[in-house]
């Protein structure tokens, strides 16, 4: 191993820099050309040695002479004649080398040629390899062509051959001989680069110019060598001048030559430059073109090309496919609007005279187009000027995009807005439009009028209750229809909630028209409708009003007709009432008891007077009627027949029931804890008949009677006969409950609502308030007496208890005691009192009760009056 070490330590640090000058010098080298290039260099360091030692043995004029020559043939090589319309060039160096070659032989010859190469290596190469090389192979060259002509010359002259001619084509085979050489060894250097040899031609194709002026050159020096021979130096001194001159004139000849060959290069490449701008715009144009045709021919995008006159040029199959044309259909010169619906022309026009006048770059405009096939189609239209080819006059260019499932979405968004979901019918909101446009209309034209009319069912939400909501709609549904089939065509039906609908009429200018209408459409809707499979039968209310009596709004015109629809209902049901100025008022004060009567069921302005309920036997106080009263600050007290539909009208029923039962229980709970006497007290509290159909009734009363502590049997409820009838599938469930739980039920005004009286029986009621007006005639008529016995008797039969109300005289008292009624109240025993006036009977029958314990009932009756 160490023996390795020590063989190879020392060989390395000149290869190591061999390396790096190979590097640096011949990157791109490989090593047959590196070999080369060492070998040739190394030999033209040979020959110049040599040329160089032969030199020193000369006398120094012929050395100075060689300097010289050296010299002149290095500062020629300075000045390199460009050779026109090729990339190479020669000198006149050539002429100085062949002369030293002539005078002093060969070893002159190759110190000048390597001189000369050296120059113009430096000229024309930046590359160390390419400077060092070049005056090794001129030299090299040179010695070889130089040493043969040489001994050519020396063979021919024993034969008498060394004449001037033979020296002149002698020395210019001899300048071929070198120029040949030379080329070979420089270009040998590219071509062992790449491993491939070089044929003559490509060798002459690159070096033909040069070779002819190297060439030339020898001929050039042979004559100046034998004029100089025979006519001296002189010859020299003035031959070179006039060969420099001609020189020079050449070099200025040759760079005029230049200048000019490229000035018309450069106007040349200008005008290609030109010509391939203009073939370049014509290509984009068509590129453009193409790219637009493309883009025309292959878009989503429905497209039309419309002549200015809007005549239709081409379409893309787009819009062929937008507007259902066939490919094959021709469309070519048909006018646009052949292809657009007559409702959007107008505005079609309309922008494009804008864009004509050049007052806008484009428009945009949605319109229904014509559709090959019939159907809707709905297109954004986006039209502008568009100039294919400078020339021509600008076509118009239309996108068109199909919205129609966008239109159709909105026009069903539009709908629903608009449109009851159930009938189909217009909305209130619609309605409110159209009327307020008939309004605009008639004011407009003094005799043209319009009527409304507000048609209400009077037993809608009975049919809801009885048959539940999904028959109720049907029926709504049913309603729309017939009404719908009996007016004229342009009269708008509308549905303006529950069962509520609206219809306007353009009457022209009669009046009388409405009127029919209202009674043809009373007389359709009393007839049966048949809806699964259940005959249900109804009428409707119907109120009306006119345009003529002057109405600005819609919302006036509609409150009147709701008005007459409520006086409708008022004079009896299923008939209609034509509204007037009286009624309005009316309605006003109406409207006005309502928002009071909302204000005191709030701050607690209503009270309760409480109407003794008489044991008749006895005379004693058995308990209390509540009965509501309100005393109205500006029209004083309101008669509860009045308030108490108000309230029913206005949603107030439930607060007021509440109320009464709250206030009733208490003051009982108050009473019955005054006295032993007065535990059994119980109070009677009237049911409105909104509260049957009450979903909570049950839990509202119970509610009460718990927050008095009342026990259940102390409280009864009445319920008139006609709304226990009115509202009997509701009402039933709820009053078992109330019955279920202990409270009493009392059937009020008994005797006025035709109910069976076989059904009374099963009914969970306790008592029977036979009515005021059977009571107050039996003074008169004998068979109302037997009439009000049988009663009484039915009563006891079934097991509820008889209680007469409005017992109004002594008389009547007796009649009722004598037909066995046990039970009674009115004003001759008791006017309904206020609390305080109770509390102090009660007091008076506690102090009597203390003196003198019996009958009780006596002090009672002379209190009360
Ligand atoms: P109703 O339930 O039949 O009440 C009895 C009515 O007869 C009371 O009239 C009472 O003052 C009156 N009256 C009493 N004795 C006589 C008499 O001897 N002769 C005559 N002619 N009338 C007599 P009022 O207080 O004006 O009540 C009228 C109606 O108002 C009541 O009739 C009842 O239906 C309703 N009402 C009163 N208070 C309430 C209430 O708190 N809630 C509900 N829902 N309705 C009430
Ligand atoms: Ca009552
Ligand atoms: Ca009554």
């Amino acid at each position: 191993m160490n023996k390795v070490m020590q063989n190879t330590a020392p060989s390395a640090a000149p290869r190591f820099w061999a390396h790096r000058l190979h590097g640096a010098l011949m990157p791109d080298y490989n090593r047959r050309a590196t070999a080369y290039w060492w070998l040739t260099v190394t030999i033209g360091v040979g020959v110049l040695a040599q040329s160089t030692r032969v030199l020193s043995a000369l006398p120094s004029l012929a050395l100075a002479e060689i300097v010289a020559g050296v010299v002149a043939a290095m500062l020629a090589g300075l000045f390199a004649f460009r050779v026109p319309r090729s990339k190479n060039s020669f000198t006149a160096g050539e002429i100085f080398i062949f002369l030293l070659l002539l005078l002093h032989g060969p070893a002159a010859a190759t110190l000048a040629a390597a001189g000369e190469g050296l120059v113009g290596s430096w000229r024309t190469s930046k590359r160390w390899t390419s400077r060092i090389v070049s005056p090794a192979t001129a030299g090299i060259a040179m010695f070889l062509a130089g040493s043969l002509l040489e001994a050519v010359m020396a063979l021919l002259q024993p034969f008498g051959f060394a004449s001037a001619a033979v020296l002149l084509v002698a020395t210019t085979c001899c300048a071929l001989l070198y120029f040949l050489v030379n080329t070979a060894l420089i270009t040998a250097v590219p071509y062992v680069k790449r491993g491939k040899w070089p044929t003559i031609a490509e060798m002459f194709a690159s070096f033909g110019w040069v070779g002819i002026c190297v060439v030339g050159s020898a001929p050039v020096a042979c004559l100046l060598y034998v004029a100089w021979q025979h006519a001296g130096v002189g010859v020299l001194l003035v031959s070179v001048p006039m060969a420099a001159m001609l020189l020079v004139t050449l070099h200025y000849n040759f760079r005029q030559q230049q200048a000019n060959e490229a000035m018309r290069k450069s106007h040349v490449e200008a005008i290609e430059r030109e010509a391939e701008l203009g073939a370049r715009h014509v290509r984009e144009l068509e590129a453009s073109e193409r790219r637009f045709h493309s883009a025309f021919t292959h878009a989503s995008i429905g497209m039309a090309l419309v002549s200015p006159s809007g005549r239709v040029l081409q379409v893309n199959s787009a819009l062929r496919g937008l507007i259902g044309l066939g490919s094959y259909e021709s469309i070519a010169q048909r006018p646009f609007s052949d292809f657009v619906e007559a409702d959007g022309m107008a505005e079609l026009n309309g922008h494009l005279a804008q864009l004509n006048a050049a007052q806008v770059d484009s428009f945009e405009v949605e319109l229904r187009l014509r559709h090959g096939e019939g159907e809707e189609v709905w297109a954004a239209v986006h039209g502008s000027f568009i100039s294919q080819v400078e020339t021509a006059a600008p076509s118009l260019i239309l996108q068109v995009q199909g919205v129609t499932a966008r239109r159709q979405a909105e026009a069903r968004l539009q709908h629903i807005a608009f449109h009851d979901a159930l009938t189909l019918l217009p909305n209130r909101r619609r309605f409110q439009d159209d009327l307020a446009a008939a309004l605009i209309r008639s004011q407009a034209q003094p005799g043209r009028h319009c009527s409304l009319m507000f048609l209400d069912f009077d037993r809608f939400k009975r049919i809801n209750d009885s048959f539940g909501h999904a028959i109720g709609d049907e029926f709504l549904v049913a309603v729309a229809r017939r009404i719908s089939h009996n007016v004229r065509s342009n009269d708008v039906v509308a549905r303006l909630g529950g069962d509520e609908f609206a219809i306007l009429t353009d009457d022209g200018g009669d009046d009388r028209y409405a009127v029919t209408l209202a009674e043809r459409l009373l007389e359709v809707l009393r007839q049966p409708f048949r809806i699964a499979g259940n005959d249900i039968v109804t009428s409707a209310s119907i109120g009306i009003t006119f345009s003529g009596l002057g109405y600005v709004t819609p919302s006036e015109m509609l409150r009147d007709a709701d008005t007459a629809m409520y006086k409708a209902k008022a004079n009896g049901k299923a008939r209609y009432a034509l509204f007037d100025g009286v009624l309005h008022t009316e309605m006003s004060h109406r409207l006005r008891l309502e928002r009071d009567l909302r204000g005191a069921l709030e701050t607690g302005q209503l009270s309760l007077a409480y109407q003794p309920i008489f044991d008749l036997g006895s005379r004693r106080i058995t308990g209390f009627e509540a009965l509501a009263r309100w005393q109205h600050p500006e029209f004083g007290a309101i008669s509860p027949i009045s308030f108490v539909a108000i309230a029913e009208d206005a949603g107030l029923a439930f607060a007021l029931t509440d109320f009464v039962l709250r206030a009733a229980c208490a003051q009982l709970r108050e009473w019955q804890l005054r006295d032993d006497a007065f535990v059994e007290l119980d109070m009677h509290v009237n049911l409105s008949p909104n509260d049957l159909a009450h979903p909570n009734l049950v839990a509202r009363v119970s509610a009460a009677l718990d927050g008095a502590l009342i026990r259940p049997h102390h409280l009864t409820l009445e319920v008139t006969e006609d709304a226990l009838m009115r509202h009997l599938d509701t009402a039933l469930a709820p009053l078992a409950e109330l019955r279920r739980r202990g409270m009493g039920v009392s059937v009020d005004n008994f005797g006025t609502g035709y109910s069976s009286l076989r059904r009374l029986a099963t009914l969970p009621v306790t008592s029977l308030k036979i009515d005021r007006s059977f009571v107050g005639d039996v003074q008169r008529h004998t068979d109302d007496v037997s009439l009000l016995h049988a009663l009484v008797m039915l009563a006891s039969g079934l097991g509820k208890a008889v209680i007469a109300e409005g017992i109004e005289s002594a008389v009547q008292l007796e009649q009722l005691r004598r037909v066995g009624c046990r039970s009674g109240q009115g004003n001759h025993l008791a006017r309904p009192l206020a609390a305080e006036r109770i509390d102090r009977v009660l007091e008076a029958i506690v102090v009597a009760g203390r003196d003198m314990p019996k009958p009780r009932d006596v002090c009672v009756g002379l209190l009360l009056h």
